[in-house]
């Protein structure tokens, strides 16, 4: 029935996952390192406090993106984790 899910591997943990279960970090060519929507270079994320943790301590978004990750980028999903704790993330 659903098209075959797209794979990518989170930048922490290198775990292959549906590309719609993950956070897209993406390096545009113009605007800086984005969210979600943008052209260029992409790094994937778990949506997991682990991965973002880990990400975050061994600067795998800067690696994988071959640029600066700026600090909003990563409390932006450190948002988005405690505002999806109680609810999706329990789902799982
Ligand atoms: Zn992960």
């Amino acid at each position: 029935m659903s098209a075959k899910p797209i794979l990518r591997r989170c930048v922490a943990c290198r775990q292959l996952q549906d590309r719609r279960h993950l956070w897209r970090v993406i390096r545009d060519h113009k605007d800086g390192v984005l969210l979600d929507f943008g052209m260029g270079r992409s790094a994937y994320l778990c949506p997991k406090e682990e991965c973002l943790e880990e990400a975050r301590r061994r600067k795998r978004l800067q690696k994988a993106l071959r640029c600066q990750v700026p600090d909003a980028v990563l409390t932006t999903l450190n948002g988005r984790l405690s505002a999806s704790t109680g609810e999706s993330a329990e789902a799982n």
